[in-house]
C-alpha cells in the first residue's frame, strides 16, 4: 500500500495538523445517536486506508474543529487507479440488472444508516436537520433512479441487407471531483450513474466537506467488488493529479468555473472525456400576471435555499414594472421572516455559509455594493459570531454592470431588478457568461414557455424555484459547463457509443 509523503496545500479553514482518528458523538435532531468512529478513511480496493497527512474541517455554525481524516497522496491515487482498472475488466460485463441490484442495496444501506450519515452531513455542511434530510432523500432518489434505468441498444437503421445498432458500453475508470455545497447528493448522482453503466469510479470529495462522502464509501464496501467504487480524501492537488492520471478515462467535475477551466486544460493532456458542471448566475423573471404574495415567498425560498449556496439558486430577480413595488415589499417581508438556523435543530432552509473562503466572498460583495451606494432593503449589517452566518440581504436595483449582478454570489444576497419589455429582460438575463438555470414565473404558461425557450441556459423552471430532479438532464451552457448529467440522457455521459454495422 503506497503512502504519499507529499505536502499538501489545504484551503484556508481546513486544518492539516496531525492527530488520531477520534471517536465522536453525533447529534441528530438534538438526540445523541451514539458514539462511533467518524468517517474519514480513504477507501481503496475495499480497504479503509489512512494516509500520511491528516486534515480536518470546522463546523460552520461554531467554527469548532471537526474530525481528523487522512489525506490521500499520489501513491494512494496510483493504487486506486490500478485497482479500478483491474475491477473494470469484470464489472463492465456484469449484467446491468445485477449492477442495478447493487445500487438498490446501496440505497437500502444508506436508508438504514441514515441517522449516522445525517449527523455527519449536518455537522460538516452547517445544514439544518430539515436541509440535511432533503439532501439524503435526494441522494436516495438519484441512486434509485439509476437502479431502475439503463441505456438499451438502439436500431438506427435496418433493410434487407444491413442493420445498424448503437450500443452503449462503459468508458472505463471515472474520476469524480466534487464540491462542498451538496457534497453527498452531487457525488452520489455521479457514482450511481457511472456504476450502472458499468464504469468503475474514484470519488474525491471537497476538502471542505469530506466526511459524509467517505462514510458513504464505507457503506458500499460490502456491496461492490473491490476497486469498483473507491473514495480518496484529498485536497485540490489530489484533484489535479486525477485530471492528469493516464489511468483515468473520464473526469466528471462539479465546482467553480475557474477550477473547471483548469480541469479541462489538464484533461486534454491525456484526451480524457470530461463533464463539467460549473457555476451559474441564474435569474428569476417575474411576469406581471403572477399572484404576487405567493410568488414572492417562493422566489425568496429559491434565492435563500441553503443560504444561496446552490449552483442553481436564483442570483438575480427581475420583476415587471407593473408589480415591482408590491413584489418588492412582499419579498422583503418574506426575507425578513427567514428563520436563521443557529443550532441545527430548527426546521429552516437557512444556516451558515459553509466555509470561511466563501464567507469572505459574500462579505466582499456586500461591501462592494455598500461602497457603490446601492440601496439595501434588508440585511447588510454586522453579523453574529462565532459561526459563519450572514443575514440575507435584498439590494434594490443595482446597476446591470455592478459586481453583484455580474458575479456568482453563492450566498444570501438578492439583487432585485425591474423590467419593462420581454425582449429587454431576456437580453439582460442572457447578458452573462454563465448559462446554468433560470426560473420564469407567469400565470400564463404560454408566455412563460415563450420566454424560457429564449433563455441561454441548461434548465428552466416554470412557476417553481429551482428543484433539480434525477429525471431531468442537467447541463450548463456557455461557461457553466461542458456536457451534462442526470436523467436518461445523462447516462450517455458515462458511456461510449459503439456502432455495429451488421451486413446480413
Ligand atoms: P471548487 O472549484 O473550488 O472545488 C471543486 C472541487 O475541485 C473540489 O473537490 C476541489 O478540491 C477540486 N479542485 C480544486 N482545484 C483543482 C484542480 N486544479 N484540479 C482538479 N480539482 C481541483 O468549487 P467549490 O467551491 O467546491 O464549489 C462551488 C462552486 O461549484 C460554485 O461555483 C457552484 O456554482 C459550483 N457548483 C456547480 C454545480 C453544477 O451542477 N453546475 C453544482 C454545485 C456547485
Amino acid at each position: 500500500m503506497g503512502q504519499s509523503h507529499m505536502r499538501h496545500a489545504l484551503p484556508p479553514g481546513v486544518d492539516g495538523a496531525a492527530g488520531n482518528y477520534p471517536l465522536t458523538q453525533i447529534w441528530v435532531h438534538g438526540r445523541n445517536t451514539g458514539t462511533y468512529p467518524v468517517s474519514g478513511f480513504t477507501v481503496v480496493n475495499s480497504q479503509k486506508r489512512s494516509g500520511g497527512n491528516l486534515m480536518s474541517t470546522v463546523d460552520p455554525r461554531t467554527k469548532e474543529k471537526l474530525w481528523n481524516a487522512p489525506v490521500a497522496g499520489e501513491a494512494d491515487l496510483d493504487d486506486a487507479v490500478l485497482a479500478a482498472r483491474e475491477a473494470f475488466k469484470t464489472w463492465k460485463v456484469v449484467p446491468v440488472q445485477e449492477r442495478q441490484a447493487c445500487l438498490s442495496r446501496l440505497a437500502d444501506e444508506l436508508d438504514a444508516r441514515r441517522e449516522e450519515i445525517h449527523g455527519i452531513l449536518s455537522k460538516e455542511t452547517g445544514k439544518s436537520g430539515l436541509l440535511t434530510n432533503i439532501e439524503i432523500d435526494d441522494t436516495l432518489k438519484y441512486i434509485r433512479f439509476n437502479a431502475s434505468h439503463s441505456l438499451p441498444d438502439e436500431v438506427e437503421y435496418e433493410d434487407e441487407t444491413l442493420k445498424i445498432i448503437s450500443t452503449h458500453p462503459p468508458i472505463g475508470v471515472v474520476g469524480a471531483i466534487c464540491p462542498w455545497n451538496f457534497p453527498l447528493v452531487l457525488a452520489v448522482a455521479k457514482i450511481a450513474a457511472a456504476l450502472v453503466m458499468g464504469n468503475c469510479i474514484i470519488v474525491k470529495p471537497s476538502p471542505f466537506t469530506p466526511y459524509a462522502t467517505l462514510k458513504f464509501a464505507e457503506l458500499a464496501i460490502s456491496i461492490f467488488p473491490p476497486g469498483v467504487f473507491q473514495a480518496l480524501n484529498g485536497d485540490n492537488d489530489v484533484g489535479r493529479l486525477m485530471t492528469l492520471h493516464p489511468g483515468i478515462d473520464k473526469i466528471t467535475f462539479t465546482g467553480s468555473t475557474a477550477t473547471g477551466r483548469k480541469v479541462a486544460e489538464s484533461a486534454t493532456k491525456t484526451l480524457k472525456r470530461v463533464t463539467l458542471e460549473l457555476g451559474g448566475n441564474d435569474a428569476s423573471i417575474i411576469c406581471p400576471d403572477v399572484d404576487v404574495q405567493s410568488v414572492a415567498q417562493k422566489v425568496a425560498t429559491g434565492c435563500l435555499f441553503h443560504s444561496g449556496q446552490m449552483c442553481v439558486a436564483t442570483k438575480r430577480v427581475y420583476v415587471h414594472k407593473d408589480i415591482f413595488e408590491e413584489f418588492r415589499d412582499a419579498l422583503v417581508k418574506a426575507v425578513n421572516a427567514t428563520e436563521i438556523d443557529k443550532s441545527g435543530h430548527q426546521p429552516s432552509l437557512f444556516g451558515p455559509i459553509q466555509n470561511q473562503m466563501q464567507y469572505d466572498v459574500v462579505k466582499g460583495l456586500i461591501a462592494d455594493s455598500k461602497s457603490n451606494g446601492h440601496t439595501f432593503l434588508s440585511g447588510g449589517d454586522s453579523e453574529e459570531q462565532p459561526g459563519l452566518f450572514i443575514r440575507p440581504c435584498v439590494i434594490d436595483r443595482p446597476p446591470d454592470d455592478s459586481k453583484i449582478i455580474k458575479m456568482e454570489q453563492f450566498g444570501p444576497i438578492i439583487p432585485l431588478m425591474e423590467w419593462t419589455s420581454e425582449d429587454e429582460v431576456i437580453s439582460r438575463v442572457n447578458d452573462t457568461e454563465s448559462g446554468l438555470g433560470s426560473c420564469v414565473w407567469a400565470r400564463n404558461t404560454t408566455t412563460a414557455e415563450r420566454i424560457a425557450r429564449k433563455l441561454e441556459v441548461g434548465s428552466v423552471w416554470i412557476n417553481s424555484f429551482e428543484i433539480p430532479s434525477p429525471y431531468g438532464y442537467f447541463s450548463g451552457w456557455k461557461q457553466s459547463g461542458i456536457g451534462g448529467e442526470w436523467g436518461r440522457q445523462g447516462l450517455l455521459s458515462y458511456s461510449q457509443t459503439q456502432t455495429l454495422q451488421i451486413y446480413k
